[in-house]
């Protein structure tokens, strides 16, 4: 510690963002600093966020999490990938599988075997080879590193998870000898004549707060960053047409499905996630070519079980911040962005962005060197997550609804573009350094939306016929069979976590 060193800090917002932040830090920097979280019981949380990506079990590892008390608190299932029904096509369906597809032979990656066998007659689709995939078909869920004894990797999961208790989970997991809540409205932000940093917050009582640190997680009005420092937002509309979600409960139907589906409709798409005690439905669509009370109605005949509330309506503009990290307020959850929840990254979004502030953690003179990395590296992240679910949308040979044929003539990012042009010549994909989506999640979805390679790579042709039909027969076979050992899913959550209530 010298005499720079930040020490207090301030988080504005008590959602899923705020107790992340709150959690991580005070793990990460423990008594160096004083954390208060300023929450509004009055305001609530956006109450949304249910479906996570695989990397959210780092944030477990580091708070020291047990997964199965987390899913218990939570009443959380497992994930293993995405369904989505009726994207390309009206009565298409594809998985969006996490983890590993195959198996590379030396420096070729798997998709090229695969593409060599389909050329010589193979019908067998892509998830044939992939692990998890065969595991949500069949309804199934083990923790499994590895395929028996084989090279293949094994389960990769994520959870579903009840977004009202997980913030509130992550609160009990905070040291509260470095981070203390207060009660209260922010009603006012008092910036530094000098410098226009952040100086204090004012809660409605009168109480004021000081800090070095601001973290707004204050949710879509962004507090600070917007409403106070004026920073702008970068709208991508034109990309991303989604501007409104109606979400509703409903009961718990069996089978437990250890996915996510995804389903097309008309001005959008619905989603449903299932839980212990429920399901989580939501109905995210364009206000431009669909009525509140259409997407309402349309929600309500899609749902499974009966609907346990009356819809509950969110609106939304698809972007984010020009800045994440403004003077001294680093913008997190959706303070910071949002792009729709077709690929559910908005957690992890949040978790990427406290990972990086605790890289480039600065001192009080905040130098500006910091802040510009912390945006580079945010804004690459985002716009890549950007393109991966533009690719949805623009990908579909729908013409059933003015929704889809609009979609379809979206303007093509440029990295969405080369990308598509790589493959399609040649069944290549490169991950983009960093990038969240890795070549095999991408694989997927240009798959599934139908973008099909002319061909595969001529190293592919090294293997002789038999040789080749015998690789893939194995990875089918070691897959059926560690999938065959599995309880389902319904069964392993009773078994390991079932919740109380
Ligand atoms: C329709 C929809 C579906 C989504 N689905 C997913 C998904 O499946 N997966 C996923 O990863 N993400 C999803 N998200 C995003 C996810 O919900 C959020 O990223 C996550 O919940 C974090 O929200 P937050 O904490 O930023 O904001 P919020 O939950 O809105 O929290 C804001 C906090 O700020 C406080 N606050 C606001 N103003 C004041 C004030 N003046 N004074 C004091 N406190 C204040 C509020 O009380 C609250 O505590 C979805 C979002 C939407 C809209």
């Amino acid at each position: 510690m010298n005499e720079a060193s930040i020490r207090n800090v301030v988080i504005v917002g008590g959602g899923t963002a705020g107790w992340m932040a709150a959690a991580l830090l005070s793990r990460a920097l423990g008594q160096q600093l004083q954390i208060r979280l300023i929450e509004s019981d009055e305001i609530g949380i956006v109450g949304v966020g249910e479906a996570t990506i695989p990397q959210i079990r780092h944030v477990n590892q580091f708070l020291g999490i047990d997964e199965d008390e987390m899913l218990r608190a939570t009443h959380g299932t497992f994930k293993l990938g995405i369904q989505f029904n009726d994207w390309r096509r009206i009565g298409d369906s594809y998985l969006h599988a996490f983890g590993d597809i195959g198996l590379p032979l030396g420096l070729l990656a798997f998709q090229h075997y695969w593409l060599r066998s389909r050329q010589r007659g193979d019908a067998r689709d892509l998830w044939a080879y992939s692990i998890n995939a065969q595991a949500c078909h069949a309804n199934r869920f083990a923790r499994m590193e590895r395929v028996g004894s084989s090279p293949l990797t094994g389960i990769r999961h994520a959870y579903h998870i009840d977004a009202g208790l997980y913030g509130q989970f992550l609160r009990r997991h905070c040291d509260p000898r470095t981070v203390q809540r207060i009660e209260g409205k922010v009603v006012d932000v008092t910036l530094r004549a000098a410098d226009g940093f952040i100086e204090s917050v004012t809660l409605q009582g009168g109480e004021t707060i000081a800090g070095d640190l601001f973290i707004d997680c204050s949710g879509f009005r962004g507090l600070l960053i917007e409403g106070a420092l004026k920073t702008r937002y970068d709208n991508w509309q034109r990309w991303l047409p989604c501007d409104r979600a109606l979400a509703v409960p409903s009961e718990r139907v069996e089978p437990m499905r250890p996915y996510t589906q995804a389903s097309a409709r008309p001005a959008g798409w619905q989603w449903r996630i299932p839980l212990q005690h429920r399901s989580g439905n939501g109905h995210v669509y364009c206000s431009q070519f669909m009525s509140d009370d259409e997407a309402a109605a349309l929600l309500l005949a899609n749902v499974e079980g009966h609907a346990l509330a009356e819809p509950r309506a969110l609106r939304f503009t698809t972007g984010m911040r020009r800045q994440c990290w403004n003077r001294n307020c680093v913008a997190l959850g959706l303070a910071s962005g949002f792009m729709e929840p077709l690929e559910s990254t908005s957690i992890h979004l949040v978790q990427s962005g406290i990972s990086r502030l605790l890289a480039l953690f600065p001192d009080c003179r905040f130098e500006a060197a910091l802040s510009d990395e912390y945006n580079r590296q945010t804004r690459f992240e985002y716009e890549h997550i950007r393109d991966f679910l533009v690719l949805h949308y623009r990908a579909t040979e729908r013409d059933d609804s003015a929704f889809w044929r609009h979609c379809a003539q979206i303007e093509m990012p440029d990295g969405l573009a080369r990308m598509l042009a790589l493959f399609r010549s040649s069944g290549q994909i490169f991950r983009d350094g960093e990038e969240l989506f890795t070549e095999v999640g991408w694989m997927q979805v240009m798959l599934g939306q139908g973008i099909e390679p002319a061909r595969h790579h001529p190293l592919a042709d090294a293997l002789g016929d038999a040789e080749l039909d015998g690789f893939l027969a194995n990875i089918r076979t070691l897959i059926g069979r560690a999938v065959a050992t599995m309880p389902g899913h319904s069964r392993f959550v009773a078994e390991h976590c079932r919740s109380a209530g």
